[in-house]
C-alpha cells in the first residue's frame, strides 16, 4: 500500500539524513496518517492516533523510526511537532464539523514537552482550528515525564487547563508502577504492543492485565491497548475490560481520505451512530 513506509536498504549517511531533514518541513514532505482506535466493549469507532510519515523525494515514504530521533537531536522536532499538532487539530475539526465526535491523539516528544512555548503551541492549534480540546489527546513517553518531575507537573497542569487529555504511551507492567505515574494528571495509559503480543500465550501476562485494569479503574485512568493483531488478543482484552483497542487487527494507519471511507463503512457495518 502506497503510504506504508518503505524500508530503505540503501546506505544513508548520518550527514545526508541530517541535511535532507533540514529542508523537509518547508518542502512539504511530511504528512500524517491516522490509525483508528475502537471501543472494545461496544465496537464503536473511538478515535485515531496521528502518526507522521516523511515522503522523501528519492527514498519514498519513510517510517518515523528512521527520523524522529534525528529530529529530536537537532531540535527540529519542535517546529515539526508544532506542524503535526496544528494539522491534526485542523483535520479533527473537519471530522467534528461532519458530525463525528472522536478523539485525536498526537505523539509529543520529550523536547516538545520541555520547550517553553509548548502549551502556547497547543492553545494556538486549538484556537486556529476551533477543534474541541476535550477531543485532543497528547501522548507522552514515560521518559519524558520522569525527568524533572516538578517541571513536568507544572507543564502538565498548564496543559490540563486547556481542557485536553493526557496519555502515557508504550506502557508495560514492569516499567514505572502505574501508581507512580498517576501522581501526574494522566487520563489514559496506552499498553505497549510488545506486551500485548504476549498476552494470549502467557497466563502471567493475562493476570498482569487484570491487575492493571483494576488498578487503573481505582485511579480513574483509562487503558488503551495498542498493537492488537488478532481476534484472540482482542477477545482477551475485552474480557479483562480494557476499554479501547488499536492495532492492525482493526486497521493500519491511513491518510485522512481513507479514514473517511473507513468511517462510512464502519457506520454501515456496525449499524451504530458514530
Ligand atoms: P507509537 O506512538 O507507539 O505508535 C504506534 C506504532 O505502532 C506506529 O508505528 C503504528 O504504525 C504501529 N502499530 C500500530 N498497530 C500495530 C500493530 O498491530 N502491530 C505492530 N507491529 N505495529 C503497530 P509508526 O507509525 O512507525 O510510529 C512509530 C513511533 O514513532 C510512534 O510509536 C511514536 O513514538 C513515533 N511517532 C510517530 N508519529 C510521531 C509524531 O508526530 N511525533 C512524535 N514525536 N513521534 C511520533
Ligand atoms: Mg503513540
Amino acid at each position: 500500500m502506497a503510504n506504508e513506509p518503505a524500508v530503505s536498504e540503501a546506505t544513508w549517511s548520518h550527514e545526508d539524513l541530517e541535511s535532507d531533514l533540514a529542508g523537509a518541513l518547508e518542502a512539504g514532505e511530511f504528512f500524517l496518517v491516522y490509525q483508528p482506535t475502537i471501543d472494545l466493549q461496544t465496537n464503536a469507532f473511538a478515535g485515531v492516533e496521528v502518526l507522521i510519515r516523511w515522503r522523501h523525494p528519492q527514498r519514498g515514504v519513510l517510517s518515523p523510526e528512521l527520523f524522529i530521533s534525528e529530529l529530536e537531536m537537532s531540535g527540529q522536532i519542535v517546529p515539526v511537532g508544532r506542524w503535526a499538532l496544528s494539522t491534526a487539530c485542523a483535520q479533527g475539526a473537519i471530522w467534528h464539523d461532519r458530525g463525528y465526535r472522536f478523539a485525536v491523539s498526537v505523539n509529543i516528544s520529550t523536547k516538545q514537552l520541555g520547550s517553553p512555548e509548548f502549551a502556547h503551541d497547543v492553545a494556538n492549534a486549538l484556537a486556529s482550528s476551533r477543534f474541541d480540546p476535550a477531543l485532543l489527546v497528547l501522548e507522552f513517553s514515560q521518559e519524558s515525564l520522569l525527568g524533572d518531575e516538578a517541571a513536568t507537573m507544572r507543564r502538565l497542569a498548564e496543559l490540563k487547563t486547556l481542557g485536553v487529555r493526557l496519555a502515557v504511551d508504550d506502557f508495560a507492567p514492569g516499567d514505572t508502577p502505574l501508581a507512580d505515574l498517576a501522581k501526574f494528571p494522566i487520563d489514559i495509559v496506552k499498553l505497549d504492543k510488545g506486551f500485548i503480543a504476549g498476552i494470549t500465550n502467557s497466563p502471567e501476562a493475562a493476570a498482569l492485565i487484570h491487575t492493571l485494569v483494576q488498578l487503573a479503574k481505582a485511579l480513574g485512568v483509562q487503558i488503551i491497548a495498542s498493537g492488537i493483531e488478532d481476534a484472540e488478543q482482542r477477545k482477551r482484552l475485552a474480557i479483562e475490560e480494557v476499554s479501547i483497542g488499536q492495532g492492525f487487527h482493526f486497521s493500519r494507519p491511513h491518510e485522512a481520505q481513507e479514514i473517511d471511507r473507513y468511517l462510512e463503512d464502519f457506520a454501515i457495518f456496525s449499524g451504530k451512530p458514530l
